[in-house]
């Protein structure tokens, strides 16, 4: 084929290409153009050939043409969304471009393009888009109408079930109690119902947030497992809660959250075994962030039960998903709960998963996070710095009746180097300041049982029940902040107050401000 011919039949297959494509500069000026893109812009070919294609652009899609050509120069394909809007119609075109290295064209750098008409593909886009919104306002609409109904149908419910219970403590025949009876468990079975839909419908809706308070992790496990011993013992299984030493016990979360997850995963378990054990256990979990202020943990709630197939395992924690239909007959349920454990759990930072095989028993396993106390450690044998002066490391009596605050302050003041010995009342506070001292410091809750913080106060600077120091500095620890509450601990004889809930940081300044008092 001569060079000629050759020529003739690039230029034919370009000029009547059945796709558009233009050759741009590096400035967009169009060099050539083939009759199908003149088509697609809506301009005729001679009246584009030498013209800018910026020129035929909205604004901003002139900086992203400039863009696309700068990024064509390194890539081979990139690909860029351009909205063409000279020509009428108003066009969606799509353009595709690769350079054609400047070598190769007479030291000038050359764009091909591809010039695709993306009106249709972007109406049909918008239509799904807008679908999809319609879609999903439809069901958060339903999710809140859901949420409204549960709620209102709850508030008749208790009533129906309190009148129950306060009828059934009337005398009654034995058939009328019976058929009452029956009616109290079919209500109660309803309010699960209702609650688990209003559950659902609030995490979906967003509507749930937890709270962050402290908790004793110790207290929920043991409560969650009392709360099902009687149901276990009826039907001869044994539930035991391991407890692991290592775990953090005082912790910072949804303590009633968590219960409710806990709960869901035992209930679960008893109800699916016949035979031998449930046990419930926690330990801690490796943290996926690298913070000291917070702990992860793992949960477990094993069984020895009748299993879950492995097709299953995954498709039970969906909404009213039950592992076998035909279970649905022999155990009550709607397939909520492990909705709203897993929901629950993701709340929490975790995860939730199952392992089992069928007829050998279920390990439910899920994972938590929890803020602990106190981040840093500091040197031991020293105090911390409180207004640029170190404080010594410190003998404290920590008088606190609430075992969950006690456990707080004992380790923030711990672990600022001090060491704390702790009381539960104010009688024993003065028995220890006589026993076990000196002490450099009391701490004292105003209100315990048997000796409030005043009283004994009042006992210490008068001198009574020891040979302790009668002027040991003491700092009131108080629910109450009210004015006038300082002066009333000042005459009382303490040396000053910090108001709870307080933070580490408050409690080193207080201590500070009271140990380097001149
Ligand atoms: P419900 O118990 O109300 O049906 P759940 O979401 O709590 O709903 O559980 C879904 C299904 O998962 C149950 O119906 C049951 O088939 C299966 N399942 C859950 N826990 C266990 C378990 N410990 N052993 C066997 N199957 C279980």
């Amino acid at each position: 084929m001569t060079p000629e011919m050759q020529d003739f039949l690039a230029r034919a297959m370009f000029e009547h290409a059945p796709v558009g494509l233009m050759l741009l500069t590096a400035e967009g000026e169009i060099r050539a153009v083939c009759r199908e893109s003149s088509d697609l812009l809506g301009l005729p070919p001679e009246s584009l050939q030498g013209r800018r294609l910026f020129d035929l652009l909205r604004e901003d899609d002139r900086e992203s043409l400039a863009t696309l050509l700068a990024l064509a120069r390194g890539a081979s394909h990139p690909v860029r969304e351009v909205m063409v809007l000279s020509g009428p119609p108003e066009r969606v075109i799509r353009l595709h471009v690769s350079a054609i290295p400047a070598g190769k064209v007479g030291g000038e750098f050359l764009f091909n393009c591809a010039v695709i008409d993306f009106t249709e593909r972007r109406r049909l886009e918008q239509e799904l888009e807008t679908a999809r919104r319609a879609a999903e306002e439809a069901s958060l609409a339903k999710s809140r109408f859901l949420a409204n109904m549960s709620h209102e149908m709850r508030t008749p419910l208790n009533g129906v079930l309190g009148l129950l219970d306060l009828t059934l403590r009337l005398e009654l025949g034995e058939e009328q109690r019976e058929n009452l009876r029956m009616v109290r468990d079919a209500g109660r079975n309803l309010l699960t119902i209702i609650n688990d839909i209003l559950d659902i419908t609030k995490i979906e809706t967003g509507m749930l947030d937890l709270v962050n308070e402290p908790f004793d992790l110790d207290r929920v496990l043991s409560t969650t497992a009392r709360m099902f011993s009687i149901e276990a013992r009826a039907k001869g299984i044994e539930l035991r809660y391991v407890k692991s030493l290592e775990t953090p016990q005082e912790l910072f979360g949804d303590p009633v959250r968590l219960r409710q997850v806990l709960a869901n995963l035992v209930g679960n378990a008893i109800k699916f075994t016949d035979k031998g054990w449930v046990e419930i256990s926690a330990k801690p979990w490796a943290c996926p962030h690298d913070n000291p202020s917070k702990t992860c943990l793992l949960f477990e709630v094993r069984d020895t039960g009748c299993g879950i197939p492995r097709e299953l395992q995954a498709p039970i924690f969906d909404s009213f998903t039950q592992a076998d239909a035909s279970y649905s007959r022999r155990y009550q349920g709607t397939g909520l709960g492990l909705a709203i454990c897993k929901r629950l759990v993701e709340l929490m930072g975790g995860e939730v998963w199952v392992e089992s095989e069928p007829g050998a028993g279920a390990a439910f396993s899920f994972t938590a996070t929890f803020d602990l106390a106190r981040p840093a450690i500091p040197e031991q044998g020293e105090g911390p710095v409180v207004g640029g002066l170190r404080l010594p490391a410190l003998r404290i009596l920590l008088a606190e009746d609430n075992r969950v605050n006690q456990t707080f302050a004992r380790r923030a003041l711990e672990m600022d180097g001090h060491s704390v010995a702790c009381a539960a009342n104010g009688r024993q506070a003065l028995q220890m300041l006589d026993r076990d001292g000196p002490f450099d410091l009391v701490l004292m809750d105003i209100q315990m049982p048997e000796m409030d913080g005043m009283e004994a106060t009042r006992r210490i600077r008068a001198g009574e029940g020891g040979g302790f120091d009668p002027g040991v500095p003491i700092i009131a620890l108080t629910a109450y902040a009210m004015k006038g509450d300082k002066d009333r601990f000042l005459s009382a004889g303490m040396n000053d107050y910090i108001s709870k809930p307080f933070d580490t940081t408050e409690l080193s300044e207080v201590i500070g401000r009271v140990m380097l008092r001149p």
